[in-house]
């Protein structure tokens, strides 16, 4: 028995609740499945249901599931840590990236971007309590960072993402969300020209505290797929994130 209408009907309650203690638009979070972990069938059905962003953490597992369900308009959203020998596949085959965090990185999904298809819609990541994770980058580091490459051609930077440890208490967590807004509204002073409109923020834990801080898109997996499949043995890319799988 599968609960995946259940869960999304729940899911979409919950931000809905969420906006409306905050005085905010619900048409302005949208949720982002995650799907890592999750088999291709899972993915359809999420889709018939009506979810349309999905995102995922491992490019080759990403691929496979992509050539199961190309039928379907899906948009994807990679939200996992970025190896410099996977951006072409990830320049080719997802709308959104939302870990960015090098220079480096942007360079190259930029110039490894189709010309065929649109700039990939890019978040940096940042790195709040600048834990020992190597993803990231310091807010300190932001504006630097967004200035290097605004003009890239094949990328359009939309905003901020952050994965405060999901273990801390609320307040903490809070705190992390805020301090992501406020430097995303610093950079939207900074460069009025560029499409800043994004806060990549919440999961299953902690949405109604990111939406309360502004979030605009929240990446949910465990409370709309259930539990994830762990793999039997490491997986080779889960150098980083680890402690969400
Ligand atoms: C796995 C993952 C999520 C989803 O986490 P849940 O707690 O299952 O909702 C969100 N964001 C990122 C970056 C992830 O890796």
């Amino acid at each position: 028995m599968n609960n995946l209408e259940h869960n999304i009907t729940k899911v979409r309650a919950r931000i809905q609740y969420a906006a409306s203690q905050n005085q905010r638009n619900y048409e302005n979070i949208h949720l982002l499945a995650v799907s890592k972990t999750q088999s291709a069938e899972s993915v359809r059905h999420a889709w018939l249901l009506g979810l349309s962003h999905f995102g995922e953490n491992y490019v080759q597992e990403a691929l496979e599931k992509q050539k199961a369900l190309k039928d379907l308009a899906i948009i994807w959203h990679f939200i996992g840590h970025i190896q410099s020998n996977k951006t072409a596949a990830i320049a080719s085959h997802f709308d959104w990236v939302h870990t960015l965090d090098s220079e480096k990185v942007a360079t190259r999904l930029s110039n490894q971007r189709p010309r065929s298809l649109r700039p990939i819609q890019c978040c940096l990541q940042i790195n709040i309590n600048n834990e020992n994770t190597k993803s990231g980058i310091g807010i300190e580091r932001c504006e630097a960072m967004a200035s290097a490459i605004k003009d890239l051609p094949g990328i359009n930077l939309r905003g901020l993402m952050v994965i405060p440890d999901p273990a801390q208490p609320d307040n903490q967590l809070q705190y992390s969300f805020e301090k992501t807004r406020d430097t995303l509204t610093h950079l939207q002073s900074r460069f009025p020209d560029l499409q800043l409109d994004t806060l990549s923020m919440g999961m299953s834990r902690d949405m109604e505290l990111a939406i309360a801080a502004g979030s605009t898109i929240v990446r949910v997996g465990t409370d709309i797929f259930g539990p994830r499949v762990h793999a039997s043995r490491p997986h080779p890319e889960t150098t980083d994130n680890r402690g969400l799988l």
